[in-house]
């Protein structure tokens, strides 16, 4: 839940070093990120990016754990998934994409995660419109795939690995695995 936060805007590799710092404090739990002076949890997370407002939002999320479900991430865990999501939309700083990520890869929630390698390849194999909104894209994939948390983490995983080897800003269409769903077209652009 915390990586969902600190992705934000950053690469993962990024997340991953501030994880190291505070986990090698032994300070990766709820009390001590809740306890730590906020100035202090910025420079722990400062490898993440835009560290100051990362250490806001995390605490608006603690805040809201703490009221919502006294804490206990397993009370949260069995939370009505469209209460749940309403919820940590609620919370200031986290967005779909972060709600969604929370759900699913934290929790293990059956919600699809929509980002921009997703979306780009669905708009060049003319599945959905350049601006399709980011419940349109997600209605899309639990419509029509089965509603499967273990199948939504592996597929997303997979898109995330075609939009970084292949479907770049220059898509590399005449090397990808997907070349054979543009049926003669061009992709769009
Ligand atoms: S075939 Fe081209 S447009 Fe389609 S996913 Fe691959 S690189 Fe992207």
């Amino acid at each position: 839940m915390v990586g969902a936060i600190l992705t934000q805007n950053t690469a993962w590799s990024n997340v991953e070093r501030a994880l190291a710092a505070v986990r090698s404090r032994r300070l990766l739990t709820r009390a001590h990120l809740s306890a730590l002076p906020l100035g202090r949890l910025a420079q722990l997370i400062r490898p993440s990016g835009t560290f100051r407002v990362k250490a806001m939002r995390l605490r608006a999320f603690l805040r809201y754990l703490r009221a919502r479900h006294q804490g206990s991430l397993d009370r949260m865990s069995h939370a009505p998934l469209d209460e749940l999501r309403r919820e940590l939309l609620a919370v200031p700083g986290i967005g779909p994409e972060t709600a969604d990520s929370i759900l699913l890869y934290a929790l293990g929630r059956p919600v699809f995660v929509v980002d921009a390698y997703t979306r780009r390849v669905l708009f060049r194999h003319r599945l959905l419109r350049r601006d399709a909104g980011y419940e349109e894209v997600r209605a899309f994939f639990e419509r029509h795939l089965p509603s499967d948390p273990r199948l939504f983490n592996e597929y997303h995983a997979l898109l995330v690995a075609l939009g970084k080897a292949y479907c770049r800003s220059r898509p590399l269409c005449q090397e990808c695995p997907l070349r054979f769903d543009l049926r003669g077209k061009p992709p769009r652009r």
